[in-house]
């Protein structure tokens, strides 16, 4: 790192904020990451739950894995994988028919494009990122307003309960939800970007998602009648996909470890009958019901998991791609960069590439200052 002079808020921790924030840093670029959550990973995060006798169990609840073909994001890859931080998941996978109650396809593990994990959890890059010399991380902290001060030419941050979080020349905001809707549906707050600060933004304005529900389950033994470690399943309502998360490189195999994905439709089912608050614990734990009765029709002999939680993604996938093109959406005048998945594909490898576009944005005109 360079003597670090100037100042940048970036807000979230996910895969696209986590490396905004870091290759800023690497650069020069003093930086304050903020995140409402408790801890780094966004959508990569990893959960920590305990058995009913106190095992600790580690669950990659949001994205279980991620494929790579732009070689910017693969030179990225490349450089967390010499550092440990990233290994390839090398097993079988294959997919699996509900109305057969078979496997129609089972690809070796060679046939397939490489899956990358973080090690020893999902949310290990980003945490390492948020801990790089130069970026100052804040989590439990909610931005709820971001404030131009023209007379300035600077940036304020407010958190949502109002304390002041400082002045910054650039920002970068990795969450659309900053200047949308839905932030009021689900806080009953306004929106913490006026999207009349910069009006070129108004594609950000409620891009529409689709969520979905991740079952967290544990079993004493290993699954062994299944034939692979992940699967898509098809000709389901209810489960889109099941992964065997303690088969992970770096894993603890002290029990066997599923994540089960729901359909974006049978969530949207949920959704629409329970709202977009925070679901009760009642209505978490009748989908869980749904979701394991789905995996135990599938007939391979499958015990009751002496662990099962149920976890809901509000906004799991971006149903739209808004900069395509430009990667980010950058206000030079501010020293404004929105970036994200939403921004170019709804999936890790399009939120690296959106991250490292708005810090490509800022550093150059940072760096000239
Ligand atoms: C169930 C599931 C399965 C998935 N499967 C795959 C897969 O197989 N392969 C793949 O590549 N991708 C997958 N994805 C998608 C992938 O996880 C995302 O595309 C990627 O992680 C998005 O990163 P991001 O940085 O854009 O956003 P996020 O990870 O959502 O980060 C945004 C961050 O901003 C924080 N934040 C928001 N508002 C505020 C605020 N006002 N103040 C402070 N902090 C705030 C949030 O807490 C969050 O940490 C999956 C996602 C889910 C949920």
């Amino acid at each position: 790192m360079q003597n670090a002079v100037t100042k940048v808020a970036v807000v979230g921790s996910g895969i696209s904020g986590a490396v905004c924030a870091a290759i800023l840093a690497r650069n020069g670029v003093s930086v304050t990451l903020f995140d409402s959550a408790r801890g780094p990973g966004g959508r990569m995060s990893q959960r920590r739950e305990l058995s009913e006798d106190g095992k600790e169990l580690l669950f990659d609840h949001g994205a279980p894995y991620f494929t790579v073909t732009n070689p910017d994001v693969l030179s990225v890859v490349g450089e967390w994988e010499s550092r440990g931080l990233v290994a390839e998941w090398k097993l079988n996978f294959g997919s699996f028919d509900c109305s057969s109650n078979k496997f129609v396809n089972i690809e070796q593990q060679e046939r397939q494009s490489k899956k990358y994990v973080g090690v020893p959890g999902m949310n290990s890059i980003c945490k390492a990122l948020c801990h790089e010399p130069g970026v100052e991380s804040k989590f439990n902290v909610g931005i709820g307003k971001f404030e131009w001060i023209e007379k300035e030419n600077l940036w304020s941050l407010m958190g949502v309960d109002g304390q002041n979080l400082g002045h910054f020349m650039g920002v970068v905001a990795s969450d659309k939800n900053i200047v949308s809707p839905r932030f009021t549906q689900i806080t009953g707050q306004s929106p913490p970007l006026d999207l009349s600060l910069s009006p070129e933004f108004v594609k950000l304005h409620n891009i529409p998602v689709y969520p979905c529900f991740a079952l967290m389950l544990a079993f004493s033994d290993p699954l062994s009648s299944i034939p692979v470690k992940g699967f898509s399943v098809i000709n389901s309502k209810v489960l889109s996909w099941a992964y065997c998360d303690s088969s992970k490189p770096g894993r603890s195999s002290e029990s066997e470890r599923w994540v089960l994905h729901s359909t974006m439709e049978y969530a949207k089912d949920i959704v629409a009958q329970t709202g977009l608050q925070k679901p009760s614990k009642e209505t978490l734990s009748k989908v869980g019901d749904e979701m394991l009765q789905e995996f135990l029709s599938t007939g391979f002999g499958i015990p009751q998991p002496f662990f099962k939680k149920a976890h809901r993604w509000g906004s799991a996938f971006p149903a739209a791609s808004i900069a395509k093109e430009e990667k980010c959406l950058w206000d030079k005048n501010k020293r404004l960069a929105i970036c994200g998945d939403f921004c170019i594909s709804p999936n890790v490898e399009g939120a690296i590439l959106s991250g490292l576009a708005a810090a490509s944005k800022l550093k150059g005109m940072l760096c000239s200052l």
